[in-house]
């Protein structure tokens, strides 16, 4: 609900963006900044704004845009403004002559090549790379006037914020040096787009990830000289491999869309990915987004890297699957069948509805579907010795096997619920033992020595299979 009070106290509307570089597949760790920043916007009655921050015209693409729009909007992560860089060249044209007419603009007629010698004796020396210019003094010569980079004056003072997550953060001025702003009027370079975009664009909180700790003070020196007003900073930790280098595709896959692809449930995810990082302070983790809007807060976060780890992630899935609607995850596992699997699934719906309540529990990813079924559709080949129970013998599974048949073949096929199939044949595997009956009943069936219990296999199966299944399994025993 809005709150006037908390309104008035944080001085108007929070407002925090998203802004991804469309140069890659919208990679884990970028989505989890935006759920950040969603959750941050939505418990404050903010707003989140999406900025595509396509300056880079060689490395952006549509596509790439187009994949990162398409993971927001299967995570649920809804954003309420739209931008695009590459459409607001006018804007940062602008500023950029204001600054140069102000004169805290200055071209540097250095040479690229002058340049880059400069930047490689710094890195020699194993210093911050930067230039500070003697060119904002005076232009070198006036036929280089208007040639070369666009720069802001730097300081020589310290440059200080203070981190929402990290507390107070400085930088020697003169480690920064002048900032470069633009190549020439028509190209801005990234750190003044984005403080342009952030002030024009009234933001209050920039969350993002640590490796933008470096263009911070930058940025902050783009915001003295524009007198823009300089939000508020939270960096978040880097998400890292399991041996602590920064989470790269050789760890397995970094990219939302894979994990669409393989079915994991976007639920699953946002509760996990929400956790990389920040945790509710007890041991609560299973944790629905309208919660983590109630709960989450930025102050919470941790300062290190958070490990991926997918085991956790498919402990999060199989969760999720386990208590969602049956109805609902019966229509989303259907683009995972086989031919012959989804045929039976538009064919005869409410067999499939039992198959997937069957399955629930023991899917990992909604993937897994097409394997875990296969059974139903195809008895595999299994060896004779699975049959027998423990300390059992075959002789004596035999004598179960031909009992189970019995009991069976006097059920009638029109009531072959799993109830009353259990019915059937309960005193007699209680007076058995049960694993010594119901353990070679569920393997006849399945042919599996891991599937779920046989009463509701042999309600799938239908009457007619399951006698099937049971004389193979005799017949193979006898061998
Ligand atoms: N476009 C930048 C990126 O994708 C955004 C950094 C920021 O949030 O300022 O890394």
């Amino acid at each position: 609900m809005f709150n006037l009070f908390k309104f008035i106290r944080l001085g108007g509307r929070t407002k925090v963006r998203f802004p991804p570089s469309p140069t890659g597949p919208f990679h884990i760790g970028s989505a989890r900044t935006a759920l950040f920043n969603y959750i941050f916007a939505r418990q404050s009655n903010g707003k989140l704004i999406f900025r595509s921050e396509d300056t880079d015209k060689e490395r952006s693409t549509k596509e790439f845009e187009e994949d990162i729009l398409d993971g927001l909007d299967w995570l649920g992560i809804k954003y309420d403004e739209f931008y695009r860089q590459s459409e607001r060249t006018e804007i940062y044209k602008k500023y950029i002559k204001k600054l140069l007419r102000e004169k805290k603009a200055f071209y540097c007629n250095h040479t690229k090549e002058e340049l880059e010698e400069e930047k490689n004796k710094q890195m020699a020396n194993k210093e911050a790379p930067r230039h500070i210019c003697e060119h904002k003094h005076e232009i070198r010569n006036s036929k280089f006037e208007n040639k070369g980079i666009i720069r802001i004056k730097g300081t020589n003072e310290k440059i200080k914020f203070n981190d929402m997550v990290r507390g107070g953060i400085e930088f020697e001025g003169n480690t920064i040096g002048d900032v470069s702003i633009a190549k020439n009027l028509d190209t801005p370079l990234y750190n003044f787009a984005v403080v342009v975009d952030d002030w024009k664009m009234k933001i209050t909180h920039v969350i993002r990830g640590e490796d933008g700790i470096p263009n911070t003070p930058k940025q902050i020196l783009i915001q003295k000289a524009l007198g823009a007003k300089p939000p508020k900073y939270a960096h978040i930790p880097l998400i890292l491999g399991s041996d602590k280098s920064k989470l790269s595709k050789r760890h397995g896959a970094t990219s939302i869309n894979e994990y669409k692809r393989v079915g994991y449930l976007p639920e699953a995810l946002v509760n996990f990915m929400v956790l990389l990082g920040w945790n509710p302070g007890d041991n609560k983790e299973i944790i629905s987004i309208k919660e983590l809007i109630k709960i989450f807060s930025l102050s919470k976060v941790q300062k290190g890297g958070a490990v991926f780890n997918i085991e956790k992630l498919n402990w999060f899935n199989k969760e999720y699957i386990k208590t969602k609607n049956t109805k609902k995850l019966t229509t989303e596992v259907i683009q995972y069948l086989n031919t012959e699997q989804k045929k039976l699934a538009e064919n005869n719906s409410e067999k499939w509805e039992k198959i997937v309540e069957l399955e629930k529990e023991r899917l990992t990813t909604l993937s897994d579907i097409n394997k875990n079924v296969d059974f139903i559709f195809k008895l595999p080949p299994y060896q004779a010795t699975s049959l027998v129970w423990k300390k059992d013998t075959r002789e004596n599974t035999q004598e179960h096997l031909d009992k189970l048949i019995g009991l069976l073949s006097k059920a009638k096929s029109s009531s072959f619920s799993k109830e009353n199939i259990k019915k059937a044949v309960w005193e007699y595997a209680e007076k058995e033992g049960r694993g010594n009956v119901l353990w070679p009943l569920r393997v006849s069936l399945t042919g599996l020595e891991k599937s779920p219990e046989p009463f509701a296999v042999a309600e799938i199966l239908g009457k007619e299979e399951c006698l099937k299944r049971l004389n193979y399994a005799k017949e193979i025993l006898s061998k």
